[in-house]
């Protein structure tokens, strides 16, 4: 994992800044600028449903401050939200509360599911009635973090790499092919 270098690609300006007698200007493409922007202020929503969602207020803590990439505007209202963080098991009586919320979310509109739980069911309740086996057979995910809990540096790393791919104008039925570590 190459964090310095996503770290690098994340903050660089798409567009040139050229000298002229009197004034600079700059030179870029509006798809560039805006996939530039959109991708440096990701906005979770915050949905933790259980035990991997004090992973996931971790990576807001101190020690790894998320706000350093544009996430720390963590929302309570999905119509303020460009990213949801599924951080937890996910029964039956909470997938329509999830399907609502996700389709309460402006486009362009992503999802992460962290942990074994939300990719799968999970560890421990896989073979359990009231238990959703992956929060993909409710809302459709982009990205998967494997782990039970996941540690707060691979959550960094898949924002990190969502931020990549947006801003390699990846739509998201090619981000959803593509690796969550290829960038
Ligand atoms: S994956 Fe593990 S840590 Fe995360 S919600 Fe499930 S049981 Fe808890």
């Amino acid at each position: 994992m190459d964090v310095n270098t996503n770290i690098i690609q994340a903050t660089d300006f798409p567009g040139q800044v050229h000298e002229a007698p009197g004034a600079n200007f700059l030179v870029s493409t509006l798809d560039d600028v805006i996939n530039w922007a959109r991708s440096n202020s990701l906005w979770p929503l915050t949905f933790a449903t259980s035990c991997c969602g004090i992973e996931m207020m971790h990576v807001a803590g101190a020690k790894y401050d998320f706000s350093r990439f544009g996430f720390e505007v963590a929302r309570a209202t999905p119509r303020q939200a460009d990213v949801i963080i599924i951080a937890g098991t996910i029964v039956n009586k909470m997938a329509p509360v999830l399907k609502r919320l996700y389709d309460q979310m402006a486009d362009p509109k992503y999802v992460i599911a962290m942990g074994a739980c939300a990719i799968s069911g999970g560890p421990f309740f896989y073979n359990t009635y009231s238990v959703v086996k992956g929060a993909d057979h409710v809302i459709p995910v982009d990205v998967y973090i494997p782990g039970c809990p996941p540690r707060p540096e691979a959550l960094l790393h898949a924002l990190i790499a969502l931020q990549g791919k947006i801003k390699a104008g990846l739509t998201r039925d090619q981000l959803r092919d593509s690796s969550p570590l290829s960038q």
